[in-house]
């Protein structure tokens, strides 16, 4: 297994309790910290046993192997609501506006609302031949 060379990991900070900590699809909770050595647990704990120690910015060790499949979709919903609640806490913004912000910079795509937002990507304008159906 390869790691990207920079940041193989993120970092989440919560509101509530110290951090949270995405990789490779999985979301881990802080177990506790010895030293400079951070000891993660996956989230699904009670059924994953998978868990990993972080130095720094640099995974030091891995322990287990995950028994469930990743899940960007949540992960990437975590991220968003973390960044929603702690706006609402630090910003004078309402929440509907917080929201909207929110969800506009979101991985998920963004319903356009007109024409001119409506970008498809040029993959998707041309027919089976190459020729250019969609203007
Ligand atoms: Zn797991």
């Amino acid at each position: 297994m390869v790691e990207p060379p920079d940041q193989p990991f993120r970092l989440i900070k919560t509101i509530r309790r110290g951090s949270k900590m995405m990789e490779g699809g999985f979301m881990y909770t802080v177990q506790r910290r010895i030293g400079d050595v951070v000891h993660w647990q996956c989230k699904e704990r009670g059924t994953c046993e998978a868990r990993i120690h972080t130095k720094d910015t640099d995974i030091v060790k891995r322990t287990n192997e995950h028994t469930h499949a990743p899940d960007d979709k949540s992960v990437s919903g975590c991220e968003t609501k973390v960044g929603i609640k702690r706006e609402a806490r630090e910003s004078h913004y309402s929440a509907h506006h917080i929201v909207g912000e929110s969800l506009q910079t979101a991985s998920a795509p963004v319903q356009p609302t007109t024409l001119a937002e409506l970008a498809l990507p040029a993959v998707y304008q041309q027919a089976a031949k190459g020729e250019q159906f969609s203007l």
